[in-house]
């Protein structure tokens, strides 16, 4: 079992898989994108599956794939039922923006993949296309429904809500956590990258003080095994939930279980500070397994109690939450 200095067990591990993203949307990238990484800064598969077995030794149970855009990256059809073929993990899921979830959803069914994360920022195919640049939105949502009617379950939609661009869409994903069996997740806006100052930030108190003003109570759901950092509600009558996962305005440090590999190799213990370890020079100097595993407990040991956003040196996160993964 790998546990940190204050005692959480650290059994899930998030795994970018690339840099590249389908959309641009405005509160994560730049029109033009961000710079990218070089080819073969990334790590190759055959890395990643390597990586994947050490974790596992060491306790990591829950791998979540994520990007960049993870469906982006070629061979992405011929990496994941490798990697769900692994032994020792309960649970593997995709973060995806949706844009090729349709033509995928066979593929990750066969994988053994059953909990998908879209994040859908809206509703409206206009407001989408502001928000993600692309006019995409009929197709992700062909692949959300597609998803649901092949008995994919959990679907959680992530929301990020912005003040002036997508407030007004609120009651819009609470209506749709009434009327259907999504999940919807208000993931409050985090200070990093283009959102340093997070200038349209609104607290998901203001969220779900507006869903109970117009469908009543919220009834507390779980704790399930899969719940991270989410607070989970339901609707009375509701086929859906609501989550809400509020990093900034309720700190959700104490019972972070998590670790955060980059596209290149870094391996990040804490979203919101710049430390990291490097696993990517490592792995192609040759370092056996057992050296890549003391890499590992490095990482677990600088995890720090709390993220730094509060404390008086904060220093802003450098990485873009397109190079993180999110
Ligand atoms: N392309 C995939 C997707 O769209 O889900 C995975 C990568 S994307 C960076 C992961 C998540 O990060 C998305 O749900 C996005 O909304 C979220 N995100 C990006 N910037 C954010 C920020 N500043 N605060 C909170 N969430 C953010």
């Amino acid at each position: 079992m790998l546990a940190d200095r204050y005692n959480r067990r650290i059994n899930y591990l998030r795994i970018s898989l690339t840099d590249r993203c389908n959309l641009r949307c405005i509160y994560c990238m730049p029109p033009e994108g961000e710079r990218k990484l070089r080819h073969r800064d990334i790590l190759r598969y055959e890395e990643l599956l390597r990586i994947a077995r050490i974790a596992i030794k060491l306790g990591i149970r829950k791998i979540r794939l994520t990007g960049g855009e993870p469906l982006v990256r070629k061979g992405v059809d011929e990496f994941i039922p490798m990697l769900t073929a692994l032994e020792g993990l309960d649970d593997v899921s995709l973060t995806t923006n949706g844009v090729y979830l349709k033509d995928n959803l066979e593929m990750l069914k066969d994988s053994g993949i059953k909990r998908i994360n879209v994040s859908l920022d809206s509703l409206k195919r206009l407001n989408f296309k502001y928000i993600t640049r692309f006019d995409y939105f009929n197709r992700v949502w062909e692949g959300i429904e597609k998803a649901r009617d092949m008995g994919f379950y959990p679907i959680k939609l992530n929301i990020v809500i912005m003040k002036g661009i997508n407030d007004n869409e609120v009651l819009d994903f609470g209506r749709l956590a009434m009327e259907q069996p999504y999940h919807i997740r208000f993931i409050e806006c985090m200070p990093i990258g283009l959102q340093a100052n997070c200038t349209a930030f609104m607290p998901n108190t203001e969220i779900e003080k507006a869903l109970v003003d117009r469908f009543g109570p919220l009834v507390p759901v779980g704790p399930g095994k899969n719940d991270g950092p989410a607070k989970r509600f339901r609707f009375e009558g509701g086929k859906g939930e609501i989550g809400f996962i509020s990093a900034i305005s309720h700190s959700f440090c104490h019972e972070c279980n998590r670790l955060r590999l980059t596209a290149n190799g870094k391996l990040l213990p804490c979203l919101l500070s710049n430390t990291e370890v490097d696993l990517k020079d490592p792995i192609r100097r040759g370092y056996l397994d057992e050296d890549l595993i003391e890499i590992f407990l490095k990482a677990v040991e600088i995890k720090p109690r709390c993220h730094p956003l509060n404390s008086e040196n904060y220093e802003s996160v450098q990485r873009k939450m397109c190079s993180i993964g999110g």
